[in-house]
């Protein structure tokens, strides 16, 4: 170990730092975010430092360094330009047996400065021992995904229940478990989902032995796991599917999705292709009941966003007729995520002032759909579950006045490395989707906006990257 880690008390002590720039100027953050006294002396301050002396937050010596700046101080920090200056300041403080850091010279460091997950008062620190403070910097980043934001608040009400908890166990056994159970359950959950009070009263609850039920409480996750790739989802969704018992999924989730479920989760597929349920909507509903009432942690995770025709909304309601506790979380829908994938800005100044999102899933041709409303030339169009109505989609938006020439984009399993873009135009569509057998999922998107796609394509997958398409059989 090169370095001891140590977390130090600031509050109202005074630190010096010497230098007035940028670099300077984030140490300075950091130190007033403690609560230190910071002096800052420099013959010039740059913008944030001098926004800080105007805000009072620290005090400024307008000159070089001296000798005698070290006086009092119980931390220097030295971010110069000028390397005689920093040496100096390295010097003199470890003289006097001061910690000093010297920015990114570890060798005039007695000690160095960590990247930071703060969620006060708990805080992660990651060090690379001075080697390499990017390499830090991103594995910090990696680590911020898997600590929830309200850890912070959590930790607040544990110490606020920390006494009572000694005097309820005097085994040091027992208080682990019992805080363990708290900090992995329902309680922790209420609390990360805004659920505050819900959260003191289950640790009350909890610590009175009312709770001394034998059968645990299950709870659901609905997740929006997003359009295919995987980086696409939230750091709430990857959190929770890593605590799931059992993960219940359809055809839209793709593989490498459900890979970063807990590993020893079960999984049940609930399929959901067209005119082949492998389970009713209401026999899912059902189930997520059953399973949350056996006491298991149930993820339901559904491909783009769970209330964009994701049914999400049936799936909640029958939770809460049920009494059944659960979470909700937003993923990027597929309209979304394919555009963007393909270099279609779905609005645009000069082409789109507006879109709609509209399920195609048209029911053999009878069309209650407002076509009206749809066929405006200013307007991107998105459907959703369209393949099967792409004759009518068509017919219709040119009867009621969008150009035949109008572009359309067929985004094919889009946001993956499977994803396949074919630029068509409403007159020529439903012969596109045939001669390209384009094949589900597919989003189709309808408007000028299309034409940008040329230009504006970023995304190149690799076919064959990933050897596990998704989404569905041939003939839809
Ligand atoms: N809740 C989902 C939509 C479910 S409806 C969401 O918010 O994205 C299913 C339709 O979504 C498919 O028929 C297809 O039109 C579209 N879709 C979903 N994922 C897709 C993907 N990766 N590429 C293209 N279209 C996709």
């Amino acid at each position: 170990m090169d370095f001891f880690p140590v977390f130090m008390r600031l509050e109202q002590r005074d630190c010096l730092v010497v230098g007035g720039g940028k670099v300077a100027a984030r140490k300075v953050a950091l130190l007033v975010r403690a609560g230190a006294r910071v002096q800052v002396v420099a013959p010039e301050l740059c913008d944030e430092l001098y926004a800080l002396l105007e805000q009072q937050k620290i005090t400024h010596l307008r000159r070089p360094f001296e000798d005698s700046d070290i006086q009092g101080k119980v931390l220097v920090i030295a971010g110069t330009d000028r390397e005689d200056v920093n040496r100096r300041v390295s010097e003199l403080a470890q003289a006097a047996s001061l910690p000093v850091n010297v920015v990114d010279q570890p060798a005039l460091c007695s000690f160095i400065m960590p990247s930071i997950i703060d969620r006060s008062p708990v805080q992660v620190a990651v060090s690379s021992g001075g080697t390499s403070p990017v390499l830090a910097r991103l594995l910090r980043a990696r680590l911020e995904s898997y600590v929830p934001s309200a850890y912070g608040r959590l930790a607040t009400l544990v110490e606020s229940f920390r006494e009572r908890v000694k005097q309820r166990f005097s085994s040091t056994d027992q208080r682990r478990q019992f805080w363990e159970n708290i900090l992995q359950g329902e309680v922790a959950e209420a609390l990360f989902a805004g659920r505050d009070d819900t959260a003191r009263d289950l640790l009350e609850k909890s610590l009175q032995g009312a709770d001394d039920d034998p059968h645990p409480v299950g709870e659901v996750y609905l997740i929006g796991a997003g359009p295919g790739d995987p980086d696409l989802l939230t750091f709430r969704a990857l959190r929770l599917m890593q605590m799931a018992d059992v993960v219940v999924y359809d055809r839209l989730v793709a593989p490498p999705i459900l890979d970063l479920a807990r590993r020893d989760a079960d999984q049940i597929y609930v399929g959901k292709e067209r005119d082949n349920h492998a389970l009713s909507q209401e026999n899912i509903n059902q189930l997520l009941v059953r399973l949350a009432k056996e006491g298991k942690r149930v993820v339901r995770l559904k491909g783009g966003d769970p209330f964009i025709f994701g049914r999400g909304g049936e799936e909640i309601a029958t939770l809460m007729e049920n009494g059944v506790t659960f979470q909700v979380v937003p993923g990027i829908t597929a309209a979304s995520g394919c555009a963007t994938y393909s270099g279609i800005p779905l609005t645009h100044r000069d082409y789109a002032q507006s879109v709609v999102f509209v399920t195609g899933h048209l029911q053999d041709g009878s069309v209650d759909l407002n076509w009206k409303a749809l066929a405006h030339s200013n307007q991107t169009i998105v459907f959703y579950m369209g393949l099967h109505g792409v004759g009518v989609m068509s017919e219709q938006l040119v009867k009621h006045g969008l150009p035949a020439s109008t572009p359309v984009a067929l985004v094919q399993q889009g946001t993956t490395q499977n994803q396949r873009v074919v630029v068509s135009d409403l007159e020529h569509l439903a012969e596109t989707v045939q001669q390209e057998q384009i094949r589900p999922p597919t989003i189709i998107i309808v408007g000028k906006v299309v034409e940008l796609h040329e230009k504006l394509q970023w995304f190149h997958p690799r076919p064959g990257a990933d050897p596990r398409p998704f989404g569905g059989t041939p003939h839809r």
